[in-house]
């Protein structure tokens, strides 16, 4: 049976009983525009969730070290951001999940066993193998196409104004040159927004994310 819109192990929200929201980071860590998110995370004492494409977080392990020394997680999105393995078999997609994962391992000493596929793109043979090998799929439930619409004060507030607890936020730490300072002055617009409707910012874990999976399965 393939019930695509609630996959057990696809996550796009936390079940919480605390005031908190999980922003994510994708696609990074990026030499330039990572450092700045970190430092007003920090201004702002909110943390946060970076999914790293593991080729970059091998070329820039000083970043990485720092996520995970202010308290952030870095989990997976892939080793390598590819999109063509999603037409091959489960077999590959295993193979390349299990890659990521031991890769990222390697290189924060945290056990990994989650993953974000690049896209968020999910099709059969990778919810499959995301099945077998017990990794939740980490989506999220509010989006703002920042790496291909100007991320903008309004738009944030706007959607400040509909977040309620667990909400998972998609977000990038690699933006064009000409976008970054735009994003940066929205992000710390959006951490007020959220932080004065009396919101935490939480970073998301391996576990936290696996007992999401298992509750899922209890309330079944
Ligand atoms: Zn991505």
């Amino acid at each position: 049976m393939f019930f695509f819109g609630h996959e057990r192990y696809v996550v796009r929200k936390i079940k919480t009983a605390q005031k908190e929201i999980f922003l994510t980071f994708d696609d990074g860590p990026d030499p330039d525009l990572t450092p700045q998110v970190l430092d007003l995370l920090r201004e702002t004492k909110a943390h946060a969730s970076f999914f790293v494409i593991g080729e970059k977080a091998q070329a820039h392990p000083e970043i990485l070290q720092r996520i995970l020394r202010e308290g952030h997680s870095v989990l997976s999105h892939s080793l390598d951001h590819r999109y063509d393995l999603y037409f091959r078999g489960k077999d590959s997609l295993k193979t390349w999940l299990q890659k990521s994962l031991l890769q990222l391992e390697q290189q924060t000493g945290v056990k990994q066993s989650v993953f974000r596929p690049p896209a968020g793109v999910l099709t059969p043979p990778l919810i499959q193998a995301a099945r077998e090998l017990k990794i939740p799929l980490v989506l999220w439930n509010h989006r703002f196409y920042d790496t291909a619409l100007p991320w903008t004060e309004n738009r944030a507030a706007k959607n400040a104004a509909t977040l309620v607890p667990g909400d998972i936020v998609l977000l990038h730490d690699r933006q064009r040159k000409q976008n970054r300072t735009l994003f940066l002055k929205t992000l710390r617009k959006y951490l007020q927004e959220v932080q004065q409707r009396g919101y935490l910012c939480a970073s998301l874990s391996n576990s936290i994310l696996q007992n999401e999976v298992q509750d899922v399965q209890h309330s079944k």
